[in-house]
């Protein structure tokens, strides 16, 4: 059973083939929904070679299956029946998504992008918090003041058992690589973003150490993702080993009955024999005699068996279950597949609330794209104004709810 959980978005594939198709060397264009490749001097992956004609690929960037003339999709991608090549689609759960994020994962390949400003307007930075507080926001300005690097890291997990279960989902988890938290921001904003700017990457490379601790911290952060999927798939695999075991231990019963059985068959012809014995002779004797000789050492071969399974059975059958237990033992794979630093703006951000007829100015260090980087705290008791403690403006100033109350 295959089963894909969290499938990626869309632009997140052709955000991670141009990743890819960038790192081998080639140039990439996005015109409109079309996705081309040039393969100018570079020997394109082999993979993706019954899709490349001239030097070029080309694909469709739609997140809806293209509408395919005539019959008989051909999935392998190749030349149809007009003798066209077909195109591959860069969308989740197609065969050409999957090649590539096989690729990918096996290069890892590291991109840079570069959000200028604040794409989603400055007014996008308010947090919800403040928005809720009883108060009005007069004015908001941004202050850049210098950038930041955010780390976005493809990780695959793989989760399986070498007897039935396996599934597989990418995930991408935005990561500060200074301080390994996760960036509460929409990896796909960031990428729209990053592609709108005609500024281009910037050619600052995330150094070894800062990707290596982003990756890490990814990792963890897909773990913790997808505990309830491994948690499902353990008690599914826990179910079918105890089911498995279940039907072992019971043909293993029915063996035994049929082994008591014999053996009581045996041992009532060899009471028969010992009777008949007494009043044979010749022919008929060496017959019998034989016959015991046989029944005999059946009689020992039977009790071997029946000592055997009887061990086994008051054992509980460990060798089985330890058998089936490595069966159905789940395991979690991550592996990251690529990562793009991606650097944005950092600054204050001045937000000027109003109530009552009274004015106040408050500073938050934000990022442009990936928000609040600390808590706001209450200048009175320091507490942090959240949602559930919002902001109020005073004759004194600035405090939060618990301290007007
Ligand atoms: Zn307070």
């Amino acid at each position: 059973m295959t089963e894909t959980t969290l499938t990626p978005t869309t632009e997140q594939i052709g955000e991670l083939a141009r990743l890819y198709f960038e790192n081998l060397g080639a140039t990439v264009r996005q015109p409109g929904d079309d996705f081309v490749v040039e393969f100018d001097g570079v020997t394109p992956p082999s993979w993706a070679e019954p899709h490349v004609d001239g030097g070029r690929l080309v694909a469709a960037a739609t997140a809806e299956p293209a509408e395919r003339a005539g019959d008989g999709p051909n999935d392998a991608g190749g030349a149809t029946d007009t003798g066209e090549r077909e195109r591959p689609e860069i969308r989740p759960e197609t065969a050409f998504a999957r090649r590539l994020i096989d690729a990918a994962a096996a290069r890892c390949p590291v991109g840079t992008a570069s959000v200028p400003g604040v794409p989603g307007g400055v007014d996008s930075l308010v947090p919800a918090w403040l928005q809720d507080s009883p108060v009005d926001v007069a004015s908001v300005a941004f202050h850049p003041y210098y950038d930041s690097q955010v780390a976005c890291v493809w990780v695959r997990v793989e989760i399986e058992t070498p007897s039935q279960y396996q599934r597989e989902s990418l995930h991408t988890v935005v990561v500060d690589p200074e301080t390994g938290a996760r960036v509460d921001c929409d990896p796909t904003a960031l990428f729209d973003a990053a592609a709108a700017s005609e500024s281009g990457a910037d050619d600052v490379t995330p150094d070894p150490e800062s990707l290596r601790r982003a990756i890490d911290e990814a990792r963890d952060h897909v773990v913790a993702e997808v505990d309830d999927t491994l948690a499902d798939v353990e008690a599914g695999a826990g179910r079918a080993a105890t089911d498995a075991f279940e039907q072992y231990a019971a043909r293993q019963r029915d063996r035994l009955s049929e082994l008591r059985a014999e053996r009581d068959r045996v041992e009532t012809e060899l009471a028969s024999i010992g009777d008949r014995l007494g009043d044979a002779a010749g022919d008929d004797r060496v017959e019998l005699l034989e016959r015991r000789e046989r029944l005999t050492e059946r009689r020992a071969a039977l009790d071997s068996d029946l000592s055997t399974l009887r061990a086994a059975e008051s054992d509980g059958f460990p060798d089985q279950r330890a058998r089936l237990r490595q069966r159905h033992a789940v395991e979690l794979r991550t592996r990251p597949v690529a990562v793009t630093g991606v650097s944005v703006e950092r600054g204050d951000l001045s937000v000027t609330v109003r109530a009552d007829g009274r004015r106040e100015t408050l500073d938050l260090s934000v990022g442009a794209v990936t928000g609040l980087r600390r808590t706001a705290t209450c200048p009175r008791c320091e507490r942090a104004f959240g949602r559930a403690n919002g902001l109020r403006v005073t004759d004194d100033g600035i405090a939060c709810e618990d301290c007007v109350e």
